[in-house]
């Protein structure tokens, strides 16, 4: 059995169980709560399509460090109470009679980026871009991080990190 962590991280297997699928080559992914496999064949895109863009970054900046959170403790996202039932859980339908919110599935609860976690980064021309807490933490982590701006894809911002590179999606908040 695997360490759940381990599971966090995309991998590539053979994948043969008896009587759903027999395949050379998928690629399983985890978050820790939810697992999927893709046959590599014909479900994923092109990574030159998602990803093709890394070649016109000019500038590669060393992603800012991030201290301990007391608010979130690393987490990036924090509890809070359901915007549309305000944190009782019930819903008063039209029908006259009381359900589980269907925003919440009755738990009252919500999770929110942590503002603290918030990280803002200069870009091109002198506009900023913020990433959010959860994301923000979680680039953190990956070993020798650094970003840039590719040509005419902000809010996007390229990641180049020791043993690969991605991309995360940020949000414009002006100069
Ligand atoms: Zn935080
Ligand atoms: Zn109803
Ligand atoms: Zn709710």
């Amino acid at each position: 059995m695997q360490r759940r962590e381990s599971l966090c991280y995309p991998w590539q297997e053979a994948v043969s169980i008896t009587g759903y699928c027999n395949s050379d080559s998928m690629l399983v992914a985890c978050d820790g709560r939810i697992a999927i496999a893709v046959d590599i064949e014909s479900r994923t895109p092109k990574i030159e399509s998602v990803l093709g863009g890394i070649g016109t970054v000019v500038e590669w900046t060393p992603f800012p460090e991030m201290s301990f959170c007391d608010k979130c403790k690393n987490a990036g996202q924090v509890e809070t109470s359901c915007e549309i039932c305000g944190g009782s859980g019930r819903h008063n339908c039209c029908c006259g009679s009381e359900h589980d919110c269907g925003k919440c599935d009755g738990s009252g609860e919500a999770t929110e980026d942590c503002e603290l976690c918030r990280i803002v980064l200069d870009g091109p021309v002198g506009v900023q871009y913020a990433i959010a807490g959860r994301d923000a933490r979680r680039i953190s982590t990956l070993p020798v991080v650094k970003y840039g701006f590719a040509e005419n894809e902000a809010p996007t911002i390229y990641l180049k990190f020791s043993g690969g590179f991605g991309k995360v999606m940020a949000k414009e908040i002006g100069k």
